[in-house]
């Protein structure tokens, strides 16, 4: 059982959608509007969100980036159509997973507990050390040294994510698939991206590597410094 909240402007979903997660046992609360789902997620902490994104008031990608900015709340959106810049939008906004509408709640249901799963284990895995980087995921804070570094929402990810595997070359098709939720060769690119700005933000390049180390062709590999084949 978890408490979800519901945040959607048709009635018909809305009372469908409350109907179905209630009868699985889940504590149900809703909002019609983006403002108002965006208060209600902050002040009532939902274990999971689930974000129509097309509201009356605001759009709902613009809910969901306000949303991130104060909390990381597990969320779900419902897009009205498959159209994959609007799903890839919403997973670079920080959306855990997507359903398109109409979806059954059998297929919701699934999505959910998969994305409760991740966040459940994320939350009990405790930090990561790698030499003076301590990686906290549930909490969501990273730090170098004494200095919390000031990451965004990507570049946690992607650091957390070399960080489970440290030592390991992690590829950039791994990292797309579990960063991003999406694997498209062409989108390669955004990896490096968030690398090179990972990479500044820990005082390194990728010429003079301390903890982040390229390897060609392949990906990349986060090592503690004392022990870089280690
Ligand atoms: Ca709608």
């Amino acid at each position: 059982m978890a408490t979800i909240l519901v945040v959607e402007d048709d009635p018909g979903i809305r009372t469908a959608l409350i109907r179905s997660l209630s009868d699985r046992g889940h504590a149900v609360t809703s909002s019609q509007t983006g403002l108002g789902g965006l208060q209600q997620a902050i002040d009532d902490r939902p274990d999971l969100v689930i974000l129509d994104l097309g509201l009356p008031d605001i759009d709902g990608l613009q809910v969901l980036s306000m949303l991130r900015a104060v909390s990381s709340v597990p969320v779900i959106v419902v897009t009205a159509r498959d159209d994959d810049r609007v799903t890839v939008r919403a997973l670079d906004a920080g959306a855990d997973d997507y359903v398109v509408k109409p979806f059954g709640s059998d297929q919701l249901d699934a999505r959910m507990r998969a994305v409760l799963r991740r966040t459940q284990a994320v939350a009990a895995e405790g930090p990561i050390v790698v030499g003076a980087l301590t990686i906290n995921a549930g909490t969501r804070v990273a730090s170098l040294g004494d200095e919390i570094l000031d990451l965004s929402r990507k570049e946690f990810d992607l650091l957390h994510l070399l960080a489970q595997h440290k030592g390991q070359v992690v590829t950039k098709r791994d990292i797309l698939a579990e960063v991003w939720r999406h694997a498209y060769g062409g989108a390669e690119r955004t990896v490096d991206v968030h690398l090179s700005w990972l990479r500044r933000k820990l005082g390194e390049s990728a010429a003079n590597p301390v903890y982040l180390h390229s390897v060609r062709g392949v990906g990349v590999r986060l090592v503690d410094p004392a022990q870089p084949d280690g």
